[in-house]
């Protein structure tokens, strides 16, 4: 096969370019993964179906992909996303408080609904590597070892800070102004901190507060930063220097750039060739958090009777670079269009396998080249189904072609991912809610937001009324009708 140029824009460079691996036919790939004190979202989704489509695109090329992706259990602090790394508290001993519950075991039980999630996306955990933080404490330690040897790291009251001011070009990923993050972080500034984009790589367990995850270190028992651990485990899985690190945009600005200033020190490469970010999902036009009380997960998904692979399919439809705003009726949508696409394979292609379309592969072969345009990859499985030149076997060749990179489970043998899809096993979908009941049960999940317990109680018992029950589990409410 003749080898075909794959293009990506990259944040770097700011610019689309042809891809060149580092080492002949092979791939080494890092996504950012979650930080597991709580459930992900269906906008953290977005960010592993993007890593997914990356390494299914390598492989349709005829590469071996050698793919990470973290799974944080330690040191993401409440401040960091901000750029504030020395402030706010460990996520995961925030999250043992709240739910009464250790560190450890809310870390196993999102790790693992963390899995099926993204298994039930169609994204194969059998061919990635998951490093836990807590894993990668000695490697953490000796990174910031080296950093403190050679002068990039300095020691203060409360941990360990890595001197933004001595790497040059600190910021670079995404042409990030410094002189403005410094203006904008001053109010927070600690004293002891050199420059206000300085950020902790090992923090010190305070003496007022019992910390569950804390370790020895040479300057002091406690945690380390957020930051060196993508850093540290990325170099010990996939070495010095890596071909594609992706993650959402929020982590361009200070996740990235620390992770590029300490490893770049340390490793003495070019850390990264290519970095890859996708935009972020929306919910009914607005940005998704706790506080809002919109975060929508893949249960919810399929409560209201939809596969998971609707909305794989749905985020198909948009290119990753591009902010997609999540609807209810976006996703009905989507749902009606792959049950279609499945009926007509099923249906209507259930005949003996053909050759792959020369023709049709090419095209989509360039489309997913070019920096993974999945949207003209999915109107080209439309085409191709009208399309009454092409025989009904060669047809079903093309498809199932195309699908090794797309993933919509057209020659899935896991049936309880297609068979939503086909109707079966269903409670309730989202048209088979009335509109009243609709009302209800959101005024009832604001309530509760709120923690107006006995207002939530009396939307129940008007719920119970109208023939319905309300469960309300780990993940959310789940809605039922009402054996009698
Ligand atoms: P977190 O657990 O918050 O670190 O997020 C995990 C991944 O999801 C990161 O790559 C984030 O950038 C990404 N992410 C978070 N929220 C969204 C969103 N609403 N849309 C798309 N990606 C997101
Ligand atoms: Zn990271």
């Amino acid at each position: 096969m003749q080898i075909k140029p794959i293009l990506f824009y990259n944040t770097l460079s700011k610019e689309t370019e042809t891809f060149k691996s580092l080492k002949e036919g092979e791939v080494r790939l890092y996504s950012c993964g979650p930080t597991v004190y709580d459930r992900g979202h269906i906008g953290n989704m977005r960010s592993y179906i993007l890593s997914d489509i990356i390494r299914r695109t390598f492989e349709y090329n005829g590469y071996e992909v050698h793919q990470v992706i973290n799974i944080t259990d330690v040191g993401h602090l409440t401040g960091d996303n901000e750029g504030d790394a020395d402030t706010g508290e460990d996520r995961m001993e925030k999250a043992s408080v709240s739910l009464g519950e250790s560190a450890q075991d809310i870390a196993k039980k999102y790790t693992t609904l963390f899995f099926t999630d993204i298994r039930r996306l169609n994204i194969d955990t059998e061919k990635i590597e998951f490093p836990r933080a807590t894993e990668y404490i000695n490697e953490q330690i000796a990174m910031v070892q080296t950093l403190q040897d050679i002068g990039y790291a300095y020691k203060v009251s409360d941990g360990v800070y890595y001197d933004t001011s001595m790497f040059k070009n600190y910021g670079k990923l995404g042409g990030i102004n410094v002189d403005e993050l410094e203006a904008g972080a001053r109010v927070k500034v600690r004293k002891e901190k050199r420059n206000a984009t300085d950020f902790a790589l090992w923090k010190f367990s305070s003496p007022d507060q019992h910390r569950q995850q804390e370790w020895e270190s040479p300057w002091g028992v406690g945690f380390p930063g957020w930051h060196i651990e993508c850093s540290a485990m990325s170099r010990a899985l996939l070495g010095r220097q890596i071909d594609i690190h992706t993650g959402g945009i929020d982590h361009i600005p200070v996740h990235h750039n620390n992770e590029i200033a300490q490893s770049e020190v340390v490793n003495k490469k070019k850390f990264v060739n290519y970095w890859l970010h996708n935009a972020f999902i929306n919910v009914e036009g607005r940005r998704m958090g706790k506080s809002i009380g919109n975060l929508i997960n893949l249960d919810q998904v399929i409560d209201r009777g939809f596969s998971p692979l609707s909305y794989r399919y749905w985020l198909l439809t948009a290119h990753y670079r591009t902010p997609a705003n999540f609807t209810w009726d976006a996703l009905e949508g989507s749902h009606a269009a792959l049950k279609k696409l499945h009926r007509y394979f099923v249906d209507e292609l259930n005949v003996t396998l053909g050759t792959v379309d020369s023709k049709y592969k090419e095209q989509f072969h360039a489309f997913i080249n070019s920096d993974l345009d999945t949207p003209k990859a999915i109107a080209l499985v439309w085409e191709l189904m009208k399309d009454d030149s092409v025989s009904k076997k060669d047809k079903r060749a093309t498809l199932l072609d195309f699908d090794t990179v797309l993933g919509l489970g057209l020659n899935e043998s896991d049936e309880s991912m297609v068979k939503l899809l086909h109707g079966g096993g269903q409670k309730l979908s989202v048209s088979d809610i009335p509109t009243n009941v609709k009302a209800i049960m959101d005024e009832r999940e604001q309530a509760r937001e709120q923690k107006d317990f006995r207002k939530a109680d009396a939307l129940r018992e008007q719920l119970h009324v109208h023939g319905y029950e309300i469960e309300d589990t780990a993940v959310g409410p789940r809605l039922s009708k009402r054996k009698e």
